[in-house]
């Protein structure tokens, strides 16, 4: 492979860093640049679904994954007010369908460094932090990226380039691509606490909770280790100030008027502006998009880096056949299931487990709850239902989508 054929990556998430192993696996000459001066030691995402452990354990990454993080096969749905157990999936349920029938609880953070453990002895894969980049020019043959750096501008020649730099993406919004959808009026506020939910409450690894006036997600993340963590995730007053809603008494309030009676130790406390948008297109020319730069959503059922990952391991596929001189319209391929998939799926899904968790109307609530509470109870309906949200349907149909959808 020529140095001339060196693929440019903005973004050194764990989406741009999946994307530079794979390609540079394939012998590929990889330079990433990440405005940070490290990798961020981010908070968001910890669910990893079956469907994204098939594609990271390809990788041979799921081990180490596991070793740092929980591994859940339980998830339960709650009914708030009346404090009821609507319904408890079990993803053994996938023992036939995968592998991975449960998911793995690894923080993002966790997941990029094992990531770069794996990059940093790889002498065709430069990871340049301290790397902002600014703007791109497209020519025939070639993307030009300027870069501004401590020391000053700098301008880096790549055949193809991967925004892979998040949810406000410079390479998006330099390659003048729509990101079509809406922002959600409401914040979400996550409150991670050391109260242990599974020993005092009987609460499962990931939960639910329905309720009216104020729902709820709980999860329990490793953390640095045992007892770990547990993150509490909730709706926040659109017109509220930030500092009203995280000062001490506020947050302290929520918990206790969620979980009453308990003393709670708040160790971290993030507010997120949440959004339900899709690029309209994941390739132009020699710029492509994957991850949160291509998709966001409410992140209710997990999915969003799930859905990056995902779209890492399509696209680093198709752009190394591309490279050794195959057809230039798998690009175009990989923008088609992966758009595609990111609408039908991880839009339509999240929007519907959030819809599920606020409805207020007496009669549709109870509707929900009952649907839940059946589709459990029935191994046939759950399996349907766990294929879904394991996100293994979505790559069934990735897989089986062709150019001739786009007609
Ligand atoms: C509360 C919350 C919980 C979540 N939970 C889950 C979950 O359980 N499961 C799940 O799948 N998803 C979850 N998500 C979503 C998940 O966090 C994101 O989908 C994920 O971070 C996307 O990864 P990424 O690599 O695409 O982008 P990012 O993680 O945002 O990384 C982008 C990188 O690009 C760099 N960058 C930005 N601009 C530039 C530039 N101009 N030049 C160079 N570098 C640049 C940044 O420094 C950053 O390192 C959650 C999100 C939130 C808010």
């Amino acid at each position: 492979m020529k140095a001339d054929q060196r693929v440019l990556i903005s973004g050194g998430g764990p989406v741009g860093l999946f994307c530079a192993l794979l390609l540079g696996r394939q012998g590929i000459p990889v330079r990433l640049f990440d405005v940070n001066d490290e990798l961020q030691a981010d908070p968001r995402a910890a669910t990893t679904h079956p469907a994204t452990l098939e594609v990271l354990g390809k990788a041979g990454l799921v081990e180490d994954m596991a070793r740092v993080g929980l591994t859940a096969p339980l998830f339960q749905f709650w009914d708030r007010p009346s404090r009821e157990l609507v319904a408890q999936f079990d993803l053994a349920l996938l023992a036939k369908d995968t592998a991975y029938p449960y998911v793995i609880q690894c923080e993002q953070f966790k997941t990029s460094k094992i990531l770069m453990s794996r990059l940093i002895d790889m002498p065709n894969v430069e990871i340049l932090f301290g790397h902002e980049l600014t703007g791109i020019e497209q020519k025939s043959d070639r993307v030009t990226a300027s870069v501004r750096t401590k020391t000053g501008e700098e301008k880096h020649d790549g055949s193809y380039l991967i925004g892979a730099d998040g949810g406000r993406s410079t390479v998006r919004k330099q390659a003048e691509i729509a990101f079509e959808g809406f922002t959600w009026a409401e914040r979400f506020l996550v409150l991670t606490t050391t109260f242990d939910f599974n020993a005092r409450l009987g609460y499962s690894y990931r939960n639910y909770f329905a309720d009216p006036d104020e729902w709820c997600n709980c999860f329990k993340v490793a953390a640095d280790g045992p007892p770990g963590l547990w993150r509490t995730v909730f709706p926040a007053d659109a017109n509220a100030s930030e500092a009203d809603l995280m000062s001490d008494e506020a947050v302290h309030a929520r918990l206790q008027k969620f979980f009453p009676g308990e003393t709670y130790d708040i160790v971290h406390r993030n507010l997120y502006t949440i959004h339900q948008r899709v690029a309209s297109t994941f390739r132009k020319g020699r710029v492509l998009l994957a991850g949160d730069s291509a998709h966001l959503n409410n992140s209710i059922g997990g999915m969003g880096l799930n859905g990056g990952l995902q779209d890492a391991e399509n696209l680093a596929e198709k752009l190394t056949q591309v490279l050794n001189g195959g057809p230039d319209n798998l690009l175009d391929l990989y923008s088609l299931q992966r758009r595609t998939v990111s609408i039908e799926f991880v839009q339509a899904q999240s929007i519907a487990n959030k819809k599920q968790l606020e409805t207020r109307e007496p009669v549709a609530r109870k509707q929900t709850l009952d649907d839940l509470a059946r589709t459990a109870a029935d191994p046939v309906k759950a399996r349907e239902y766990l294929l879904r949200s394991s996100m293994l349907s979505m790559q069934t149909r990735a897989a089986a989508i062709t150019l001739n959808e786009a007609a």
